[in-house]
């Protein structure tokens, strides 16, 4: 073991923990109570503001076990000569299969569909009909990585693929839009991926769940900060959507008890990444990157701005 500290900003999982220990000297939220740590861990919902970075005099590397850094002010860890680093790629198919999984459940009414079966209703009678998602008309609001994959997998299913970002993207074959509005007016489901923070908060707003429209189904396996959740609330209840497939919410882990109460809506508590497979490779990259930091090397996936 070396003799560098590590802190451990947010709850991190055991198999990763038991990593940085065999390593580390790992403190556990010690910030809370002493702020004179020298290393930091986070996931990508952890608040590491400017007051932290400053409480933290040796700070070198924040290592982020997630791709999403919203929560991290990289501007101030920077300033300070502080490296951000995060775990991009290695969790594209979990979150695109989450998605895929999101827009199937909330068409075809699954989790409505598991009910029906155990409380005994299919004995008198069958469930209304669903929707069909195969051939579809798919918005994306985000052509990234991950926005890439769940792409590739709607064209197995035969859907037709529209997105819109910051830029085109000339190394894809789907039509571009402006916006989200637009986007949304020629979609029948709408599938919000991309990064938290303060350029896309409430990207979609009351506006663009109007056009997306009284057949359309809204998934968000983003950030809940993208979606104003109160514009959306009130467009389920008012039927301006027809349902929604949610996978992050504003605050969480409370999620609106309005919400929890719709049938037409299928809420999953934040697990996009969340399995064996990826998580451990998620750790695996996030500790290469603490290695090679404390060897003396360039990390091998420091955020964009850090680059
Ligand atoms: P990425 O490769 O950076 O892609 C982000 C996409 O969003 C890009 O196409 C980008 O467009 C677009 N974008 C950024 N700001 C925008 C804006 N203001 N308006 C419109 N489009 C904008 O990121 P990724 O690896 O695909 O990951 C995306 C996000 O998924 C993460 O940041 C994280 O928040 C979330 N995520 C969630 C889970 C979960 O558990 N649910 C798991 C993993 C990731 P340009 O290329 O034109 O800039």
């Amino acid at each position: 073991m070396t003799d560098i500290d590590v802190l451990a900003a947010a709850r991190v999982s055991p198999l990763y923990l038991a990593a940085l220990r065999a390593e580390y000297a790992v403190h556990e939220r010690l910030h809370e109570t002493d702020p004179g740590a020298f290393a930091e861990v986070a996931q990508g919902e952890s608040r590491i503001d400017a007051t932290l970075i400053g409480q933290l005099p040796a700070l070198e590397i924040i290592s982020v076990m997630g791709v999403g850094y919203d929560g991290v002010d990289v501007a101030a860890a920077k300033a300070r000569g502080v490296i951000v680093t995060h775990t991009p790629d290695v969790l594209n198919d979990d979150v695109a299969d989450l998605a895929i999984a999101l827009m199937i459940c909330a068409a075809r009414r699954l989790p409505a569909a598991d009910r029906y079966v155990r409380e005994g209703r299919w004995e008198s009678g069958a469930m209304p009909l669903a929707r069909k998602m195969s051939g579809q008309r798919l918005g994306l609001v985000g052509m990234g990585r991950i926005g890439k994959v769940i792409a590739h997998r709607a064209v197995a299913f035969g859907m037709q693929i529209g997105y819109t970002s910051r830029s085109a993207k000339p190394d894809v074959p789907y039509q571009y839009f402006a916006n989200a509005a637009e986007l949304a007016a020629h979609s029948a489901f709408l599938v919000v991926i991309v990064p938290g923070g303060s350029g896309t908060r409430k990207l979609i707003d009351a506006d663009v769940l109007r056009s997306l429209g009284a057949k359309g189904i809204l998934v968000n396996v983003s950030r809940g900060s993208v979606v104003d959740e109160t514009a959306l609330v009130d467009a389920l209840e008012r039927g301006v959507i027809a349902g929604a497939a949610l996978d992050v919410y504003e605050n969480e882990p409370h999620v609106p008890a309005r919400l929890r109460e719709m049938p037409q809506v299928v809420l999953t508590p934040h697990i996009g990444s969340a399995t064996a497979e990826t998580r451990g490779a998620m750790a695996d990259l996030a500790m290469r990157n603490l290695r090679e930091h404390f060897s003396g090397k360039r990390p091998s996936t420091p955020v964009p701005e850090c680059c």
